[in-house]
């Protein structure tokens, strides 16, 4: 996949989570069609596959899986992620593809834009995907209370305290 410099996307969640981040507490790297099937088959069991799974795309461009229900920053190390999000995978051995992708990760609360970031590690690690995300979700934080909002139906306006949101993707206006 072509285009520009990607953005780096820092973890905005919760200090309480980050904190609970420990070394070698982190997911799995996924990097081939084996990868996943050692880790859907891992852990004591078949995963079920019909719930989506965390993932993050490290800045190494790897795919990395934790659990459903696992915290995108724990699932990252701690560390900055060029995307995050849920998956979901259908198919069987060596012939897993994405069924459902999407940028759903209030820890890092990604653009839609991080999408060639996912396309590039699922295509290293040989999975077919849909092409583009399947479920977008449109972040903002909010310039008045800093709440984190997911903007639904085109309504820009903080859950929390009102105020208008911005139109563009907000969360690297605070440092
Ligand atoms: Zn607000």
């Amino acid at each position: 996949m072509a285009g520009g410099p990607r953005r780096r996307y820092r973890y905005v969640g919760p200090a309480e989570l980050s904190d609970e981040v420990r070394p070698g507490g982190e997911a799995v790297v996924i990097g081939c069609q084996a990868d996943l099937d050692r880790w859907l088959k891992g852990r004591g069991g078949v995963q079920d596959l019909d719930e989506p799974f965390t993932f993050v795309v490290g800045l190494d461009g790897l795919l990395r899986l934790a659990p459903r229900r696992s915290e995108h920053v724990a699932c990252a190390g701690g560390r900055d992620v060029l995307a995050a999000g849920e998956v979901r995978f259908a198919g069987t051995a060596g012939e897993w593809s994405v069924a459902q992708v999407s940028n759903q990760s209030t820890g890092y609360c990604p653009d839609p834009d991080c999408w060639p970031a996912v396309a590039g590690a699922l295509e290293r690690a040989g999975l077919p995907h849909p092409g583009d995300f399947t479920d977008k979700l449109l972040f903002r934080r909010c310039p008045g209370c800093g709440e984190r909002n997911v903007v639904k139906d085109r309504y820009f306006f903080c859950d929390l305290c009102g105020a208008m949101l911005p139109e563009h993707w907000n969360f690297d206006c605070w440092a």
